[in-house]
């Protein structure tokens, strides 16, 4: 029931103020790496985005984020009438509140080209003010020789490649050179299967983002879901340990129930997740097994020789598995390959 307004000429209706919490994600620490949540796309006003870069930072703080950036294109202004100031700004504008709630803020930027090399993300720029070159090749070396960490946004994008998913020679020079670091596995609401394996063939971060133009409450269901993320295995929650463990490739992508990354990564979490306690044997000679999810990933399980055997195990969940000696099973959301999942055995 709401206070009722008494007789002073001023009452403060306080309940009508949300309750500004911040979402706990629980995820595991692997090989004495802490998870750093992050979200590397994201825009504002000061490109096409409808969000005053702020509020990009509270949104991130109470959405469980502990690393985010602020990625305004840097070719394509169209709020540019009524929003001057510089390609730093977004940056400049979003670090005070950063530094209050203790979210790490990436100095970004989005280079927007016509594919080839189509969109890349430059993520701890010195400047971006000098990226903004018209050679798209000067544009790149630019953010290099910054020291930035560069990766290739929606590679088969519909825009961009409509009826293909294909990499560029560009894009195989760059990689090759080792000035893209990373790709996205998925963006917005896409997900691109292929690009899983372009980034284990040739060791890339993979990258998973919002790439959020409006409010991400406003755009995702969040009522069920988390917003897209990139999951960052660094010593320390820290600008160097960052951008260390990006360009080591130490990344897993997250959207929606699913995972995508390295085998070894998803490996790791899956037994950092779960707890397992033997429980008996059944007569046919099966062990049974007790599956605690402390984390807050789903595991879709399942046998690869009985098709019937499967079980979902929630955040919080506890299942009960019958297992064969020598049985494997398939986390069928967790992808360590475009065709490829997670293999188990307990
Ligand atoms: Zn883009
Ligand atoms: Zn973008």
């Amino acid at each position: 029931m709401l206070t009722t307004p008494g007789t002073a000429q001023k009452t403060v209706i306080t309940e009508l103020e949300r309750a500004h919490t911040r979402d706990t994600i629980r995820v595991p620490d692997i090989r004495g790496l802490k998870a750093i949540k992050c979200d590397f796309h994201m825009h504002t006003v000061f490109s096409d985005g409808l969000l005053w870069p702020e509020v990009r930072v509270q949104e991130a703080w109470e959405e469980g984020l502990d690393a985010i950036a602020i990625t305004d294109h840097i070719e394509y202004q169209p709020h540019k009438t009524y929003v001057s100031g510089s390609l730093n700004s977004s940056y400049e504008l979003a670090l005070p509140k950063a530094k209050e709630l203790g979210i790490l803020l990436i100095h970004g930027g989005e280079i927007t080209r016509e594919m080839p090399p189509g969109h890349l993300n430059v993520l701890f720029a010195k400047d971006v003010e000098r990226i903004n070159l018209e050679d798209d090749e000067a544009a790149i070396m630019e953010a290099y020789n910054q020291g930035a960490f560069i990766f290739w946004n929606h590679p088969c994008w519909k825009k961009q490649q409509p009826d293909s998913c294909i990499m560029f020679r560009i894009h195989k020079d760059l990689i090759k050179n080792k000035i893209i670091a990373g790709i996205e596995v998925f963006n917005e609401i896409e997900w691109y299967p292929c690009a899983l394996d372009w980034c284990l063939e040739n060791n890339l971060a993979v990258i998973s983002s919002s790439d959020i133009h409006e409010v991400t409450a406003h755009y995702y269901a969040m009522d069920k879901w988390r917003r897209p993320m990139t999951l960052v295995f660094a010593s320390e929650k820290t600008h160097e340990s960052l951008k260390y463990a990006l360009f080591a490739g130490q990344t897993v992508a997250w959207f929606g129930k699913y995972i995508a990354g390295r085998e070894d990564l998803l490996n790791e979490l899956f037994i950092q997740s779960i707890s397992i306690k033997k429980n008996g044997k059944t007569k046919q000679g099966e062990t049974i097994i007790n599956l605690t999810n402390t984390s807050d990933f789903i595991f879709e399980i399942s046998s690869i020789y009985d098709k019937n055997k499967s079980v979902v195990l929630y955040p919080d969940g506890f299942v009960s598995l019958r297992v064969k000696p020598d049985e494997r099973f398939k986390i069928s959301n967790w992808f360590t390959g475009s065709d490829k999942n997670l293999i188990i055995h307990f």
